[in-house]
């Protein structure tokens, strides 16, 4: 069947892309298997040229690449500019630091001479999601390529544009045939490549659903994966932090790309001493964002991606309203084309709720009441997922500690928890496992070899 690019601001299809057939899967598999070795074989500093000329490309195409992540995916102008200058900087940072990282590392032991050296696994198999469609493969890639590993990407199939476009960049970035491919497959066909010989590892973000798929057949095949999965971030507002701040921040981290985020504020948990204030404050804030067309700049709620993903926020939403949140603004999709959701407020949610239990990757902001600060911490970490969380308090001390009890991979004091090349991110619980990004990012692909010599 022919992936569909379609508009998700008018639901208009933009175009029908053919998927690839067996012939050309099979010649993309065996090219990138054929190019590991003497892509291996390149010294870093070389590997790491081509990704300074794909940041150049990416710094030269930005207002066309932005366009095209926004026609596809929905999300806003600014926000697509953003990312195509976020993913610019990770293949400047891995260009700048990857040689370090990489470097052989000596270890005393009984041997003349012993050390570690980091070697590519081979071709690794991208499985990424359609919600920053060029960041979550830029920050898959361009370690991995670094590393001299090659990579097949199978992008989301609501992004086959963004998928080619990406292809297009490494190519103007003049990597040697092979380094890097898009494969316009399906989930299915996908499944039967994890099984293939030639892939030699699996990095996958997307759904709890299909991580556990995903990983469970690399785990049969002995193939090393990272999962970076869901998230139910906990956003934990202390009675002394600062209310007019920790409203503009809350706004941007629950509703930055129509809350299809990993790492957006998923759960305000706010003590009973400011939960009013707070909610006084949040609620006109996001009564305020406008949706409308993403290409304008004046937007401020995009649409959802996809209809689908829409309908299943909606019941998300209904079923805790039915089970006794209080839902103070919005609270269902918006008439006209498009999928446009609109912006929500969830008020006493409690366990038991689709808000509280799972992730709500749409613009709707829970709220959660604490008695105190301990109930707090016991609520944020009250989750199945544990990928990110953040805690906002006018004592930064305070703030450490708490974050420092948060059950998560990354833990913010007064900070909007987001992805920087140089920080390792990731998940714990059932957010998967594995870390992107900074150095230990570049070790998930690599062989860590021991050499001894006598
Ligand atoms: P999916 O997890 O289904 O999609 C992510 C990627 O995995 C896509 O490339 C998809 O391909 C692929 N995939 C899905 N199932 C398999 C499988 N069995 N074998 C191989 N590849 C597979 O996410 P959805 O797009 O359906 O989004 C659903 C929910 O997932 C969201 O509502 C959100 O909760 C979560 N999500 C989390 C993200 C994150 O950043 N952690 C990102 C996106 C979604 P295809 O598109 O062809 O099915």
């Amino acid at each position: 069947m022919a992936l569909q690019s379609i508009n998700p601001f008018d639901g208009e299809t933009l175009e029908s892309i053919a998927p690839h057939d067996a012939a050309a899967l099979e010649r993309a598999v065996g090219a990138a298997a054929a190019a590991a070795g003497a892509w291996a074989a390149r010294p870093v500093t070389e590997r790491t040229a081509f990704l300074k000329a794909a940041a150049e490309r990416l710094r030269a195409g930005r207002a066309e690449l932005a366009r095209v992540i926004t026609r596809e995916m929905g999300k806003l102008i600014g926000e697509a500019e953003a990312e195509v200058d976020k993913c610019a900087l990770v293949c400047d940072y891995y260009a700048e630091h990857a040689e370090r990282f990489l470097a052989d590392a000596p270890v005393e032991s009984d041997a003349g001479r012993s050390l570690v050296v980091h070697q590519p696994l081979g071709v690794v198999l991208a499985v990424m999601p359609w919600n920053f469609p060029f960041w979550q493969v830029f920050r898959c890639a361009a370690p991995a390529l670094a590393a001299g590993n090659t990579v097949l990407l199978k992008h989301a199939s609501n992004v086959p544009r963004c998928a080619l476009k990406i292809a297009e960049v490494f190519v103007d970035a003049g990597l040697p045939a092979g380094v890097f491919a898009t494969l316009l497959i399906d989930a299915a066909r996908t499944e039967a490549l994890v099984a293939d010989p030639r892939i030699r590892a699996v990095s996958l973000t997307g759904s709890e659903a299909a991580g556990r798929r995903v990983a469970s057949l690399a785990g049969e095949h002995l193939k090393k994966t990272v999962l970076e999965l869901g998230g139910s971030d906990a956003f934990v507002v202390l009675e002394d932090a600062d209310l007019d701040a920790v409203v503009e921040a809350a706004v941007r981290g629950r509703f930055i790309n129509a809350g299809q985020s990993c790492i957006a504020a998923k759960r305000f948990i706010v003590v009973d001493a400011c939960a009013e204030d707070f909610l006084a404050r949040l609620r006109p804030a996001i009564e305020a964002l406008r949706p409308g067309d993403p290409l304008d700049p004046a937007t401020t709620l995009a649409p959802l991606a996809r209809a689908d993903l829409r309908d299943e926020l909606d019941e998300q939403v209904r079923e805790s309203v039915r089970a006794g949140a209080r839902c103070l603004a919005g609270g269902g999709a918006l008439d006209g084309p498009g999928w446009f959701y609109a912006a929500t407020l969830l008020d006493r949610v409690a366990p038991g709720m689709p808000a509280y239990e799972d992730e709500l990757f749409g613009p709707v902001a829970v709220v959660i009441r604490a008695g105190d600060e301990a109930e707090a911490l016991r609520i944020a970490n009250d989750s199945r997922f544990g990928l990110g969380g953040s805690v906002w308090t006018a004592d930064p001390v305070r703030g450490e500690a708490f974050a420092r009890r948060m059950a998560c991979g990354a833990a913010f004091v007064n900070g909007i928890v987001k992805s920087d090349p140089r920080l390792p991110f990731g998940g714990i619980k059932d957010s998967g496992y594995g870390r992107e990004l900074g150095e230990l990012g570049i070790r998930e692909f690599v062989n860590a070899k021991t050499l001894w010599i006598a």
